[in-house]
This record gives structure tokens, sequence and C-alpha cells, in this order.
């Protein structure tokens, strides 16, 4: 026996429920800067971060990660707790997470939002997470003069760290910084091979920016010394007064010898 509370219908879809829907009830707020302030329509668990709390559902929080699904759905103590604390995470980098989980309107991504997000996906195995900062990556690297040099280490770091690609091409962006631009906090973090392979690098182009140095030195004497040549060439033979064209005498020293010896046969 079934009771028919409401029915509604749009188009071809019908839908059916046994009891009213609640038109009172609090939808996910896709607007908010922060949605899980307060419980929405379907939040069953609520995290505490920095001892404050955020209202989420257990299962859109496993869709994402096997870590959570864990937590929510295995032997974990976790799994009849309505509140669960997180420890070791930033409140705000807790949100920027997890509002990737949810239809939010909109969001940023930059080097901050790496920072939070990366370790955070990783912990909690969210795979797709990374190809997002991957493609932010990879258009950071198609304009790298608008990127600054701390960005581009930052940008090695996070590589470096989390396996990502675009790990050889931010290594090549890097090689080009000044060893003072490389030695910054982001350089010390990297795993010992990136280290080397980076410095090698640097040594390389170190190399590669002299000897072109050295060819433009080397094409600035031969110019300099052909002018000198060419203006000590071009002088007159009697009086030394520079002549615009070719070797030989100058107009006055022409006047003279005339003077001197033709006009007075
Ligand atoms: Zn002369």
């Amino acid at each position: 026996m079934s009771a028919v509370g409401s029915s509604s219908s749009m188009g071809n879809v019908k839908v059916e429920t046994e009891s009213e829907i609640p038109s009172s009830s609090r939808r996910f707020p896709v607007d908010s800067e922060n949605p899980f302030e307060s419980s929405f329509n379907g939040s069953d668990v609520v995290l505490v971060v920095e001892g404050k709390k955020l209202y989420v559902d257990k299962k859109t929080l496993s869709l994402h990660s096997p870590v959570f699904e864990a937590m929510f759905d295995g032997h974990f103590r976790e799994k009849d707790a309505e509140e669960i604390e997180i420890k070791d995470t930033k409140y705000n980098a807790m949100v920027r997470f997890l509002r990737q989980m949810y239809p939010v309107k909109s969001f940023q991504i930059d080097d901050e939002f790496l920072a939070d997000i990366l370790p955070l996906a990783d912990f909690y195995q969210v795979d797709h997470f990374r190809s997002k900062c991957e493609d932010y990556i990879g258009q950071q690297i198609q304009r790298p003069v608008t990127i600054t040099a701390a960005s581009k280490m930052f940008l090695l770091l996070m590589c470096d760290r989390f396996s990502l690609k675009h790990l050889n091409a931010l290594l090549v962006l890097t090689s080009k910084l000044s060893i003072r631009q490389i030695k910054t906090n982001h350089f010390e973090p990297l795993q010992s091979n990136t280290k080397v392979n980076l410095l090698e690098r640097r040594c390389m182009c170190a190399e590669e920016e002299s000897a072109a140095k050295d060819k433009q030195m080397n094409n600035a004497r031969t110019a300099f010394t052909k002018d000198f040549v060419w203006a000590n060439i071009c002088a007159c033979k009697n009086c030394a007064a520079k002549l615009d064209k070719k070797p030989g005498l100058c107009r006055d020293c022409v006047t003279k010898f005339l003077d001197e010896h033709l006009l007075c046969v």
C-alpha cells in the first residue's frame, strides 16, 4: 500500500514522493565562500578543524576520497562519531579542499590554492584534484615572463613533492634563475636528485651564457679594430687629416702641392 503525499510533473519528469517536499530545509549554499559553517539538507557529520566546525555529508566525501570512505564505513573509531577532529590541518585550507567536492559557484586557482589543496589531496587520495593543479601549472609555464622567480621555485617544489607532470619544464625554467633566486626557502625541501639536477642545469646555463658573452666580446673587438684601422688608413698621407673616402691626400695638401709644383711652371 503506497500513500502518495504529493506529486509534481515537469516535461517528461514525474516525481512522486511519499510525503511533502520540505520547503524550509536549507539547501547547500553554492554562493557561499564557506558553505560548511552550518548544517544543510543532507549534512550528517561534522569535521572539527582548529576548533571550528565544518558541516559535511559522508556520501559526498566518500565519493571523492577513499580515505574518507574508510573513515566513515570502515573499522575506524570515526564511523559513528558525529564530530570528527581533523588534526594538523589549517581550517581555511580544509574549507578550500572541501569546496572542490561540492557544487560551488566559483573558485580561484593560484599558488596559495596549490599550497592548500595538494597536501590534502595527497593525504585523502583525491587524485583528480591533482590534474586541476597540473592544468594551472601548465598555464603558468606558458607565460614564464609574468611569473616571479619565487613562484617558479614554488611550482617546482610542488611538482617535486607531489610527483606532478611539468617537473622537467620547471627545471628548465628555474635553471635560468640566478643562484640567489634559486636558493630560496623552496629550494631546501626539494628531493636531493632534483637539487642536483637543477644545479647541474644551472651550471650548463652559466657555461652557455659565458660562451655567448665571449663571442659577443670577440665580435665587438673585431668591429672596433676594423673601425680603428679604417680611420687610420683614411687619413691624408701628408698631414694625417681625416678623409671621408679613400686614402690619399687631403684637399689642402693637394692645393698646396699644385701651388708649389705646377702653377709656377
Ligand atoms: Zn693633408
